[in-house]
């Protein structure tokens, strides 16, 4: 959309997944809309996992494909189910194997994927912030936002291991990735406690998110490598047990709200074709 026809527009903007209590998205979008002076609405969409749920989002991206939305986020658990409902898929998304944002374009409807770009803007912040340089990374999980994240990380230059409690689930993410960059492992303390050349340890697990703060993805029997700065994608609470622990040991450490603010501001960009007001979004939610 023109920047001038985004002012007379009325954005009906959403968030599909399940369950969604707990979403910052809406004050994130309501507070870019405001800052951006643009009228809009960012509602939650409650859609349960397939198959129970594949009939209220086939009609919400149908709503899409009228107009009558102006875009979705999709989130857990249909970032992969949503695929085959879509026209077609941005090279990202393609290449991640999963959607976290809807729109409509020519009269299409367009799937993509911000998770990794949104990622790559806010690790390269906290690497800047702490001198970090690139190494090995060792990814926490192989679920939807895994994938995203060990896109971002090969592409980026780095060596990245993937470490699953299910170690066949991070073998088979790294076969449809790059089965030649990526290492697999199972995630116990007998496979970690090895990785002395670790430069970075990203949790892409929902372990110690709200209400369960008290979970920690690391084997609590193994230390964090000592020369790891650690990023944790749970956002709720800022600061993890994870995030806690690791700034204990004296590593550099951060929770996932930046991402979350980047992701957004890239959707909302390709909604609104106008620049997200990435300072005013930022102080919402308590960043600098
Ligand atoms: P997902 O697709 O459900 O994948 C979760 C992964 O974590 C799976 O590999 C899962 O293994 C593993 N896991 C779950 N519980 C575990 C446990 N107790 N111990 C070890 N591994 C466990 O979820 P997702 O979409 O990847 O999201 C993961 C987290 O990232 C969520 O907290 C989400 O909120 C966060 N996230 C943050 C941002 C951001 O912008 N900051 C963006 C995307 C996602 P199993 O399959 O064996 O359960």
């Amino acid at each position: 959309m023109e920047p001038d026809d985004a002012r007379s527009h009325f954005f009906r903007l959403g968030l599909a997944g399940y369950p969604l209590e707990h979403s910052f998205s809406p004050a994130i979008h309501l507070c870019a809309l405001e800052a951006a002076n643009l009228k809009g609405e960012y509602r939650l969409y409650p859609v349960p996992p397939f198959p129970s749920g594949v009939s209220s989002l086939a009609e919400l991206l149908d709503r899409v494909k009228t107009g009558e939305l102006s875009g979705l986020n999709v989130t857990i658990p249909h970032k992969q189910a949503v695929l085959p409902l879509l026209d077609r898929l941005e090279p990202a998304a393609q290449r991640i194997g999963a959607v976290n944002l809807v729109y409509r374009q020519d009269g299409c409807l367009v799937g993509d994927n911000t998770d990794a770009a949104g990622f790559l803007v806010d690790i390269h912040r906290f690497m800047a912030a702490q001198n970090i340089s690139r190494g090995r990374a060792l990814v926490l999980g192989a679920g939807g936002a895994a994938r995203a994240i060990a896109v971002a990380l090969v592409d980026d230059g780095w060596q990245v291991t993937i470490a699953a409690r299910r170690v066949n689930q991070a073998l088979e993410l790294a076969q449809c990735l790059r089965p030649d960059y990526l290492e697999t492992i199972p995630l116990n303390a007998g496979s970690v406690i090895d990785l002395k050349d670790v430069r970075l340890i990203v949790n892409a697990t929902p372990v110690g998110m709200a209400p369960h703060e008290e979970g920690i993805p690391w084997p609590s029997e193994a230390p964090l490598p000592a020369s790891a700065a650690v990023y944790d994608l749970v956002y709720n609470p800022a600061e993890t047990r994870l995030v806690q622990a690791a700034r204990r040991a004296g590593l550099p450490a951060v929770g996932g709200l930046g991402m979350l603010v980047e992701q957004a501001a890239l959707s909302f960009e390709r909604w609104t074709g106008r620049q997200a007001p990435r300072p005013a979004v930022r102080r919402a939610v308590g960043l600098a």
